[in-house]
């Protein structure tokens, strides 16, 4: 499939998916090794929170999309503070962190809309490599914590998911994080913990879309 045609991509279930799964594995006793993708903080707060009961979990910090090096080490230490507060029950890996890494996969690409082409690539950048890391480490299954957001389609993620699964031979694991009240959740959660909530997505690219829309919306609150 193109990615023009994965954009195409609607349809949910995703979320019951995961339940059906989850209530599988407590049926044989079993609690696996996930590794799950984790984009920051805020975003992870809920998906361990829903995880943790079943799973045991390494949330995988591989974020080379995040432009500013000063936010990526604030994203870095929030996740450090939040994977403390489940005392040992969660770990902690972080992935490499080399910009040109997101700049080469989404070249050509730097003026796309957010939701558009170049965030396919982005997902895709990172989620191979997290089904890399769990292929080459033994976890039995890997997923994204991306699947919160209101903004990310769940079609799209899940759809790469399996590509990336495909492709290295680890176990995904279906999500729609968002769901049953899952993204309110993650509100509730940052607010109680005290978590840095970032107002943009991560890139260079969503940070000026992101002050281009604020600096819209004062203008218009001046008018
Ligand atoms: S907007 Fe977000 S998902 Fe899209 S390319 Fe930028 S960092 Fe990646």
């Amino acid at each position: 499939m193109s990615d023009e045609e994965l954009l195409k991509l609607r349809g949910g279930g995703f979320f019951e998916e995961l339940e059906k799964k989850t209530k599988e594995l407590q049926k044989e006793g079993k609690r696996p090794k996930l590794l799950l993708h984790s984009c920051c903080a805020p975003c992870s707060s809920a998906c361990l929170e829903y995880l943790v009961k079943n799973f045991n979990v390494t949330a995988f910090y591989y974020n080379p999309n995040i432009s500013i090096k000063e936010e990526y080490d604030k994203r870095v230490s929030e996740m450090k503070r939040l994977v403390n507060i489940y005392d040992g029950d969660v770990s902690l890996a972080e992935g490499r962190y080399d910009i040109r890494d997101f700049l080469d996969a989404v070249k050509g690409l730097e003026k796309e809309p957010e939701g558009g082409l170049r965030c396919v690539k982005c997902f895709r950048l990172r989620l191979y490599e997290t089904a890399r890391v769990a292929a080459e480490n033994g976890f039995d299954y890997f997923t994204t914590t991306l699947t919160i957001s209101p903004l990310k389609n769940a079609a799209v993620l899940n759809a790469l998911g399996r590509e990336a699964s495909e492709k290295f031979g680890s176990e995904f694991l279906p999500s729609d994080f968002k769901k049953r009240g899952g993204y309110q959740r993650s509100i509730e959660l940052s607010k109680e913990y005290g978590l840095y909530r970032q107002d943009y997505c991560g890139c260079a690219f969503s940070k000026a879309e992101r002050e281009a829309f604020k600096k819209k919306k004062a203008e218009e609150n001046c008018k």
